[in-house]
């Protein structure tokens, strides 16, 4: 198991502070990870500095072979990256062989193609006597600082897009899942020139904040909480960085009573406990027409009742624990605020089970109102809420009542229903009769503050390259 970190070529040893690495399946320390000290931080930063000049002048097409060839190198240490998930987060083993790694992988190919293919403003004469031509080049070293739901997914969606644009990059994966991130960083350093991909460990208040704060960095990518997204913005007023901010988010469902309630039941089971809802984009805020209202309730019950998590074979598994102890304590503080509220039935859940580990069983609470708690804060857990609506009810104003905007969905049989949803939501995703769905070719990113900049897609490379203007006079 790789612990050292990639600073240029070389691994190093962290050696300031040491973190435990936990397995929230039991609750054990795997090993303790040494923080990257303020020294080893900028080198890191250094050495991608370094790299920028050689590598933001190789064609699209060279980048692209060796993107290619990340995505087929992952693939082929798709059992140990996803032994490293599964022990690290908890994550179910088939999760992560058969979508997590397999998607992540995708998410190379994709940016290899769209290198070769951006496209832009026609070069010509929009002055007489000047000739005008517009270049997309890099922005120059990347600080891309991810958060511990989907490590390796997320060290993807913020190197695939970078390198590919002819950035260099330092990366900070979170202090307590830092084991996918290192072992990819070996892999890395394989295939890619020497400081174009540095990786370092540490806490936020730490490394973090040095990585982001350091004068050399020009643009700063970070996926996490509001509190650093604020962060990010204060650090890059020094020297004008950049920034890319994925943020949480709290994600709206609305399910009218024209909607097929199997396929909601079948999708929600799957869509608000994937990962055991940490993520950001989980359908946790249901609000249901009167009509159906009753019946979703039960149903969703029964959905979640038969969710299987514990099990001693993984394999059976479909969700993980909670991160830590500490995110549990703070997931189940919401539950027991909302349960003491007069109007509101936990109708399943609501606890931790017997035995060890960080588990939290899948939550339905019902009877939530607009104002509450539970319908307004990211919980980041299986827990999903449930508010009645009636035709006299402002339903899409309460939907846009919050101050995330990552994702929402609209579950209905009426195409006019669906797109006047579409239109107003104030969201960066609106799915219809879907919800969490993602495909590299299409934008993932928030409105609000959830943040700003896209991840996935044309445009995240967009956003990883910065636009110039070559005019000539004859
Ligand atoms: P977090 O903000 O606590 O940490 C995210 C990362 O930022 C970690 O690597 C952390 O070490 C680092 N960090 C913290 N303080 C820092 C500082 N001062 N300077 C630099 N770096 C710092 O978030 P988390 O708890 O790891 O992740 C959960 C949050 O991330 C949730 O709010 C969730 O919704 C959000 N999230 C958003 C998306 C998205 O795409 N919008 C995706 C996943 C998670």
């Amino acid at each position: 198991m790789e612990t050292r970190m990639l600073i240029g070529s070389n691994f190093e040893a962290g050696t300031e502070f040491l973190e435990p690495i936990i397995n929230p399946r039991n609750g054990e320390i795997i090993y303790t990870q040494p923080e990257a000290s303020p020294d080893q931080v900028d080198r890191a930063v250094r050495s991608a500095r370094k790299a920028f000049d050689s590598w933001s002048r190789t064609t699209p097409g060279e980048r692209s072979e060796l993107l290619l060839k990340i995505a087929d190198a992952m693939e082929a240490k798709v059992e140990e990256l996803s032994q490293l998930e599964a022990l690290n987060c908890g994550k179910p083993i088939n999760e992560m062989r058969t979508m997590e790694i397999p998607y992540t992988a995708d998410c190379f190919r994709f940016f290899a193609s769209a290198v070769r293919n951006m496209k832009g403003m026609v070069a010509g004469n929009y002055l007489e006597g000047h000739t005008s031509m517009v270049r997309r080049d890099a922005i120059g070293v990347v600080a891309s600082i991810a958060p511990w739901n989907y490590p390796l997914m997320m060290m993807a969606w913020k190197l695939a897009p970078a390198l590919a644009g002819g950035n260099t990059v330092v990366l900070k994966p979170s202090e307590g899942t830092p084991m996918t991130a290192l072992a990819f960083g070996k892999i890395l350093s394989e295939i890619l020139p020497e400081g174009v991909v540095n990786v370092v460990v540490g806490r936020g208040a730490t490394v973090g904040s040095q990585l982001i704060n350091h004068p050399e960095v020009d643009m700063i990518s970070i996926t996490g909480s509001i509190g650093t997204g604020k962060k990010a913005i204060e650090a890059a007023e020094a020297t004008i960085k950049r920034t890319h901010l994925e943020l949480g988010g709290k994600a709206p469902v609305i399910v009218y009573d024209d909607a097929d309630l199997e396929a909601v039941v079948t999708g929600l089971k799957s869509h608000s406990f994937y990962n055991a809802g940490q993520d950001c984009t989980a359908a946790c805020r249901i609000y249901a027409s009167d009509r159906i209202y009753e019946k979703l309730v039960a149903d969703l019950a029964s959905a979640a009742d038969s969710i299987v998590y514990n099990d001693d074979d993984d394999t059976k598994n479909e969700i993980p624990p909670l991160i830590s102890g500490v995110h549990r304590d703070r997931v189940s503080g919401f539950v027991e605020r909302a349960a003491a509220s007069d109007h509101i039935e936990i109708v399943t859940g609501g606890s931790a089970p017997e035995g060890p580990g960080f588990y939290y069983k899948p939550t339905i609470i019902a009877g939530a109102l607009q104002q509450d708690e539970i319908v307004r804060k990211e919980v980041f857990g299986p827990v999903v809420s449930v508010t009645r609506f009636t035709d006299d009810d402002p339903v899409l104003d309460w939907a846009n009542d919050s101050p995330y905007g990552l994702a929402a969905s609209v579950w209905t049989s009426d195409v006019s229903t669906a797109m006047r949803a579409a239109e107003v939501l104030r969201y960066g995703t609106t799915w219809v009769n879907t919800h969490f769905v993602m495909t590299n070719e299409l934008p993932h990113g928030g409105l609000k503050q959830s943040g700003y900049g896209k991840d996935l897609s044309m445009y995240s490379l967009e956003d990883y390259t910065l636009v110039r203007h070559v005019m000539i006079a004859y």
